[in-house]
């Protein structure tokens, strides 16, 4: 799109946000593009997301993010509220390596395998349907910014937990909190098969965490000779005749804990986008920083924090926030204010995101179990 074209799109998106006024927020994800987070009125991670969504009053939340989030801020919406995305095909494919049928039958296996209570966690890369499995069976939602803290709260009443979707997120989180290896068990989806068994029963009775194998494609690209040839191109240059003046401890590398865990392992920090926010900000002037996550959240550093270094460890885009466009969010915006203004017939109803019946309660009780947590300091 020519400069031109981009800045009209802008002004247009602008204008009708100013005639919506306080009836509307644009949340957005740090993982979207730059002209969105322009538009957003919250940006932030997952959870930052759903706290600011569950805290608004304004009828319409616009959610520039993928499916997993809208649905989300639906759930905690309150009954005035109506929330809408750009584009109904943001999915996450992370989010859709499970289902509540699939999980049901893996969590009613593993009770019958483990001695101590299983309780199930689903990040909230998640659908409906397997937070609603997490309600119903007095479990919670996590993000990467708490999933240390809500696992460490069951592991505390001496209770297992089940794990799901994301493998290296379970993996990572187990590390921190210094659970031993032969006290984690790996779930593939086979065991939601009905006439599959498990081959290694015996590892289960005294698990404490059982962690499925599902993956994030944007984050398992990252790997250690990313984080080796960065240090050496970095500490090279340090010693050649342009160097960047910088000290011990200031060639770092953060990423985030979907990678791998020998890429964690190998990285200075781990933490969730806004973590990683926090950490680059406060690094030192001077300081070079490889961030192992999605590439326009990397360039938005690098261009924010001008008194420093900020490269993507590895060129890595989720091409499912991408389809959230201007042009979407202007229609979007303009169907709201075209229904306010009655320029539309009556009966055309906006395309809202709602979430079946069936799941609502407990899905709702999932994600407030994990605000409750986090936020009181449970
Ligand atoms: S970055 Fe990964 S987990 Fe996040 S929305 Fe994209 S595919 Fe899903």
């Amino acid at each position: 799109m020519s400069d031109n074209k981009a800045n009209h799109l802008l002004k247009e998106v602008m204008e009708i946000k100013q005639e919506l006024g306080k009836s509307v927020v644009i949340p957005a994800h740090h993982y979207e593009m730059d002209d969105i987070v322009k538009m957003a009125d919250f940006l932030g991670d997952s959870y930052k997301l759903a706290v600011d969504c569950a805290a608004t009053e304004a009828e319409y939340i616009v959610f520039c993010g993928v499916m997993f989030m809208a649905e989300g801020a639906s759930l905690l919406a309150k009954p005035h509220q109506k929330v809408l995305i750009p584009d109904k095909s943001a999915g996450c494919p992370m989010a859709e390596m499970i289902d509540a049928i699939q999980a049901e039958k893996v969590y009613s296996k593993l009770s019958n395998l483990c001695d101590r209570e299983i309780i199930p966690i689903v990040y909230m890369n998640s659908y409906a349907d397997m937070k609603a499995f997490c309600g119903k069976r007095g479990g919670t939602v996590c993000t990467s910014s708490n999933a240390a803290k809500i696992v460490k709260y069951f592991l505390d009443q001496g209770k297992s937990v089940f794990f799901a979707p994301d493998y290296n997120l379970g993996i990572n989180t187990a590390n921190q909190l210094n659970i031993n290896k032969d006290e984690i068990v790996t779930v593939d989806k086979k065991l939601s098969f009905d006439n599959d068994s498990f081959s290694n029963s015996s590892d289960c009775k005294n698990a404490k965490m059982f962690v499925w194998d599902g993956f994030c494609h944007v984050h398992k690209v990252f790997t250690v000779d990313d984080i080796n040839s960065f240090r050496q191109t970095y500490s090279q240059s340090r010693d050649g005749a342009n160097s960047i003046s910088v000290g011990e401890k200031n060639i770092n590398v953060i990423v985030h804990p979907e990678c791998s865990e020998e890429v964690v392992n190998a990285s200075d920090y781990s933490g969730s986008t806004s973590m990683i926010w926090k950490t680059v900000k406060a690094g030192k002037e001077g300081s070079v920083w490889a961030v192992g996550t999605e590439l326009r959240f990397v360039e938005r550093m690098a261009n924010e924090f001008k008194d420093k270094t900020v490269v993507p460890l590895r060129k890595s885009v989720c091409h499912n926030m991408s389809k959230i466009t201007l042009a979407k969010l202007r229609d979007t915006l303009k169907s709201i204010l075209d229904i306010k203004s009655g320029r539309i017939k009556d009966g055309i109803q906006l395309d809202e995101i709602k979430v079946a019946e069936e799941y609502k309660e407990n899905a709702k009780k999932a994600l407030e179990l994990m605000i409750d947590i986090v936020e009181s300091g449970k």
